[in-house]
């Protein structure tokens, strides 16, 4: 199961915005995008003109890398919200949202959707009641996320049931703190949706 492994940090520089990829570093002054806020190369520091194209781009690019989603992948979930009705750029968002990853990463078991990435590729959690290891897998309503017993004892989860208790989750997802456990009420729509991002540039990308 491929997944992007170059410098994180350099792709929040290229879009100029901090991306939140790289969990607590995001929110101190390491950050790349608050110390140097330029793009990324030799020239950087340049000015450049950027073509509708390449605002299309840097917009799909954006959007795949919030949810750390390689290309072909990220393609397949995009000709997915075109099968469905409605709109095509709502569709994709609900979907990425619906990723297994994303699920654990928004009810706050990981800081980062990477982080939750891994913590499902080690075997930690459960989707009603079986283990699941894949990071893409679509989450339904009513599913139950949980971590699964021989984890929960575990010195990462015994520490974060603590902090969980102060976390807020989207309102289409619920969690048990004490539990270490979240249930999917309702299918996301885009209005539950805080990624800032402009899905129509993504749309009109592929729509060429
Ligand atoms: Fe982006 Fe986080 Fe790196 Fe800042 S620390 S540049 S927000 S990944």
């Amino acid at each position: 199961m491929a997944r992007y492994t170059g410098p994180v940090c350099r792709i929040c520089r290229r879009q100029g915005l901090k991306l939140f990829l790289k969990g607590e570093r995001c929110f101190g002054p390491k950050c790349a995008v608050e110390r140097r806020r330029y793009p990324p190369g030799e020239h950087g520091q340049g000015r450049r003109k950027v073509s509708e194209y390449g605002l299309q781009l840097a917009e799909k690019q954006k959007v795949r890398s919030i949810y750390g989603v390689l290309e072909r992948q990220f393609r397949k979930h995009f000709e997915e919200a075109e099968r469905r009705p409605g709109m095509t750029g709502a569709n994709l968002l609900s979907i990425l949202e619906r990723r297994f990853d994303n699920v654990v990463y928004r009810l706050g078991f990981a800081s980062s959707r990477s982080q939750a990435r891994q913590l499902v590729r080690h075997g930690h959690f459960s989707l009603s009641g079986k283990r699941t290891n894949i990071p893409s897998a679509l989450v339904s309503e009513g599913d139950v996320i949980t971590v699964r017993p021989r984890s929960s004892g575990n010195e990462y989860f015994g520490a974060l049931k603590g902090e969980m208790s102060q976390k807020s989750v989207p309102r289409w997802l619920v969690l048990d703190a004490a539990e270490l456990t979240g249930r999917v009420t309702q299918i996301p729509v885009r209005e539950d949706i805080d990624t800032a991002v402009n899905e129509q540039l993504v749309v009109e990308y592929y729509s060429r």
